[in-house]
């Protein structure tokens, strides 16, 4: 790190040694006033000493623009749901898509596995064992001209059915991994499973979720990954045909971004239900193929 030396204009820099100011954390505790008395030095000198200091110690600021920048993004390979996404999900948060059986979610999240590459990836899952022959299937048509080997080494696969094994592995093999591995996205399938209601010990059930979405969250941050979790739907008990997603308001409040998936005959869309850095002015539309997920438009064009 620069000392005060190479940092500020050496007229100032000779007052301030003078006065016994030596650390950049006395002249960023110290007030303007205080400044003053010691040194005589003006109010403008003072404020250019501080700016110059806090500017030197603050962390580079992210703009609108480069949250855009893959690099703060798992991209799913689909180009109207990265479109929405801004690039995809998002590093250092904890995203949630939910959505009726069928409607994409496994597949959204196993392409977005393959496409973590060499970056790496790990895929717990919940329910069913996880799908390789499709998840050969989408990278042998991504990664084409890669070894397959190459595609596998990266992605960690594993397979937890209870809550309490699956907070056990986030709290303790999880980090061990990720402090060893390059990983840039942890995708759980699905969150809701290992939390469905046989138990009825409802205190408890909330409890382990928060503490779940929590260490999710820390990893999300800690690591600068993206958490992507799937979660399952409950019928809504207004009378109309939507579908809500389950697990209730602790998970909800602690969650950062909730993506909604629904189908039609033609085609699959994924919307944005909340999302501070999204619009959710408009879903993206895709199809589910061989290859994995699409962009509708993309197939009409090509047609
Ligand atoms: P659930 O909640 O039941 O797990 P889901 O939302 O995870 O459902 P997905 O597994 O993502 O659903 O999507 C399943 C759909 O993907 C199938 O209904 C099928 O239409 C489509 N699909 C899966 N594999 C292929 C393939 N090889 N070729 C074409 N479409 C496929
Ligand atoms: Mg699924």
């Amino acid at each position: 790190m620069d000392t005060l030396k190479d940092l500020l204009p050496t007229r100032l820099f000779e007052v301030l040694e003078k006065a016994g100011i030596c650390t950049t954390k006395q002249i960023i505790i110290l007030s303007v006033w205080d400044i003053k008395k010691l040194t005589n030095l003006f109010n403008d000198d003072i404020k250019l000493l501080k700016n110059i200091l806090s500017n030197n110690c603050s962390p580079v600021s992210i703009s609108g623009n480069s949250l855009e920048d893959k690099n703060v993004a798992v991209k799913t390979g689909c180009a109207s749901i990265d479109k929405i996404l801004k690039g995809g999900f998002r590093i250092g948060t904890l995203t949630e898509m939910y959505g009726e059986s069928g409607s994409g979610k496994t597949q959204i999240a196993l392409q977005t596995a393959v496409y973590c590459g060499t970056s790496g990836c790990v895929f717990i899952c919940t329910e069913d064992l996880f799908p390789v022959k499709r998840f050969n299937q989408i990278s042998q048509y991504v990664w084409h001209d890669i070894k397959d080997t190459e595609c596998k080494k990266n992605i960690f696969i594993e397979h937890l059915t209870e809550a309490h094994e699956l907070i056990s592995c986030i709290r303790v093999r999880l980090p061990k991994l990720l402090k060893f591995n390059k990983i840039s996205a942890v995708i759980l399938d699905s969150v809701a499973a290992p939390f469905r209601c046989e138990n009825t010990n409802y205190v408890q059930r909330a409890e382990e979720l928060k503490e779940l979405a929590i260490l999710l969250l820390n990893i999300a941050q800690e690591y600068n990954i993206a958490v992507i979790c799937i979660n399952q739907v409950t019928a809504c008990f207004t009378g109309s045909d939507d579908v809500l997603p389950t697990l209730g308001l602790v998970w909800s409040n602690l969650i950062s971004c909730r993506l909604k998936l629904t189908k039609t005959i033609d085609y699959r869309e994924l919307t944005i239900a909340f999302a501070p850095h999204l619009s959710n002015a408009q879903g993206a539309k895709f199809i589910i193929t061989k290859n994995g997920i699409e962009d509708m438009e993309n197939i009409l064009i090509n047609k």
